[in-house]
């Protein structure tokens, strides 16, 4: 008897400012039938950024709420703001057997891993730690404080690079999308 295939939930994880979206992109440029988890977050939108494309942009008292009716799967705190993944449209998508993307911090991975050990967590790692420096700076969509409180935070997240299922390292954008893609059975 074949075994069963079951949908998995993919979390891609890694420093900020380490091209995850960018990753994410380019993916779903290729397979437009990968489906990302669009986040709530009470941080303001970046020039460009639309509700309900990139994130749902919520106030802190819109945000209570969806914490305290348990309608986030998991959420954290990042660098001042906070962040969370809505429950339900990620439990439909893997009850109707789609595989499922979320693009989140290490907090917010843990949490998933914890509640549901079925998931794979992917690291996305710098080529090196000069190169995301640069790329966090280089962004431009960040003051030197909060640039200074992601740099803080990516330290914390790349000790905990061994307590994921597997790490990439993000040399280039189409090999990390095609890594993933297998990752998640897509390709
Ligand atoms: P940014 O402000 O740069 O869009 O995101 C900051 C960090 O929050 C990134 O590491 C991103 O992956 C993470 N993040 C985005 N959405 C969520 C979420 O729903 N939950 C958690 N825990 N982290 C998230």
């Amino acid at each position: 008897m074949a075994p069963e295939v079951r949908p998995r939930l993919t979390v891609l994880s890694g420093p900020s400012g380490v091209g995850k979206s960018t990753v994410v992109a380019h993916m779903r440029k290729v397979h437009p039938e990968v489906w990302l988890s669009v986040s709530a977050t009470t941080r303001k939108p970046r020039p460009g950024e639309r509700h309900g494309v990139q994130y749902f942009f919520v106030g802190d008292e819109e945000f209570d709420k969806l914490v305290a009716n348990g309608e986030l799967l998991e959420w954290a705190e990042f660098a001042g703001n906070r962040y969370g993944t809505p429950r339900r449209a990620v439990l439909e998508r893997l009850e109707a057997g789609e595989p499922v993307l979320l693009e989140i911090d290490l907090q917010g991975a843990r949490q998933v891993k914890d509640s549901m050990p079925d998931s794979q967590l992917v690291f996305l790692a710098p080529p090196s730690w000069d190169e995301l420096v640069r790329r966090l700076t280089g962004r431009g969509t960040e003051s030197p404080e909060v640039i200074e409180r992601r740099l803080e935070a990516a330290k914390v997240e790349l000790a905990a690079e061994s307590e994921f299922d597997t790490s990439l390292v993000n040399t280039s954008v189409e090999d990390v999308a095609r890594e993933l893609l297998a990752l998640m059975a897509v390709a």
